[in-house]
């Protein structure tokens, strides 16, 4: 069963912090956007039926993800042409049972229960929510669009509509000057009572307005040991309230996983569509120009909007899965480490890096706090059994 990944370009405006490939407009083409994305889709299924390479999108779904961008941008007419069109393109007879995780990636200032209901009703039942702060100071400092009041309003609307699958993200690590209170946002975040939160520490990306103001001397970078405490009290603080980490970035309870994420994270093929969207066949990687004009005028001459393929080397691959494996609850294989000269996985345990789970080693949340070091460890010596 595929997963299929859309990324929606869209934004009322560009956050302090992002690099994301997006189109800032105030009136959203959503019209245009469909059709380029089904046109798109058009092509990919012609091209796989001459040439059947490995990957050619299958029928039937496993999961959907509406990524941006804004995708809860797109008016509700739209969404549901498009929802609508993918279902029928792929033989899914419904998207309203849960065999289908489809995912929209929210805004809370979105969100109303008029728009919420009309999601469910055209088969979206898990939304990701882009909170990030609950200090309206920070938000205003993010370029975020919404207030801290807007997070809650949003929660109630998904539930009042019946989207009860909800994951929050969050920004961690920010400038000390803005004395954010992290401990505070946690606390109420988990008082929404999501079923999955996302928590990504801040980095500054070029050409962002963050990325200027660090640049004239206006805000200090935040420091790596701010990332370390404010991680660490994030395990701490979710694991006391029934929460999981299965991935380093990534939490939930009653094993509310994103099916779709999971996807990416255990190295299945994916097929992505709209500007800057990736696809995967197990094999090879394409993904496709980042603009949208670019990519909207190439569709629309009936031009694939691939910019470029990489089909992975062996080392790649390899490389690729001990990352994966690490990043997530999934874990290496202890055999991983029998071939000559492999780190310690004692040494590793005794430093309190990854526990042993049966066969397995797990990275702990120390161990995420280095998992691009262990992965070079493990990696730079020779090729992993
Ligand atoms: S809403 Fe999301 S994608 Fe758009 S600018 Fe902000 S962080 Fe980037």
């Amino acid at each position: 069963m595929p997963h299929l990944y859309l990324h929606v370009p869209f934004c009322v405006r560009r956050c302090s912090y992002c690099d994301f490939s997006i189109a800032v407009r105030k009136r959203i083409p959503a019209r245009e956007y469909v059709d380029a994305v089904l046109r798109e889709l058009e092509g990919v299924r012609a091209t796989d039926a001459g040439a059947a390479p490995r990957g050619a999108p299958e029928r039937g779904l496993d999961t959907l993800y509406l990524g941006g961008g804004t995708p809860s941008l797109l008016p509700i007419d739209a969404l549901t042409g498009l929802l609508t069109s993918l279902r029928d393109a792929f033989g899914v007879t419904s998207l309203r049972d849960h065999d289908v995780e489809v995912t929209l990636e929210a805004n809370p200032e979105d969100v109303t229960t008029e728009i919420a209901t009309g999601w469910r009703s055209v088969g979206v039942n898990r939304v990701s929510l882009g909170a990030q702060s609950f200090d309206d100071r920070v938000l205003t400092w993010m370029h975020r669009s919404h207030d801290a009041a807007r997070i809650g309003a949003a929660v109630h609307a998904l539930r009042g509509a019946g989207i009860d699958n909800i994951s929050l993200d969050l920004i961690f690590a920010l400038p000390a000057e803005l004395q954010r209170d992290w401990e505070r946002d946690l606390a109420l975040a988990l008082s929404l009572g999501p079923d999955h939160l996302s928590l990504y520490g801040l980095t500054v990306e070029e050409r962002t307005p963050l990325a200027r103001w660090i640049s004239r001397g206006a805000v200090v970078p935040p420091e790596d040991d701010r990332y370390a405490d404010e991680y660490l009290l994030a395990h701490s603080r979710l694991a006391a309230s029934g929460y999981r980490f299965y991935e380093v970035s990534n939490a939930c309870r009653d094993e509310r996983r994103s099916r779709h994420n999971s996807a990416y994270w255990s190295g299945r093929p994916y097929l992505g569509l709209g500007p800057a969207a990736h696809s995967y066949d197990g094999r090879a990687r394409r993904w496709n120009v980042a603009a949208w004009p670019a990519y909207a005028r190439a569709v629309a001459a009936g031009r694939s909007p691939v910019e470029s393929r990489e089909v992975l080397t062996p080392e790649q691959r390899e490389l690729e899965r001990v990352y994966l494996a690490l990043r997530s609850d999934a874990g290496l294989p202890v055999t991983a480490f029998d071939r000559p000269r492999p780190p310690s996985p004692a040494r590793w345990v005794e430093q309190g890096w990854v526990e042993v789970r049966g066969d397995r080693l797990v990275c702990t949340p120390q161990g995420w706090l280095r998992l691009d070091s262990l992965v070079r460890d493990l990696t730079d010596v020779g090729a992993v059994a």
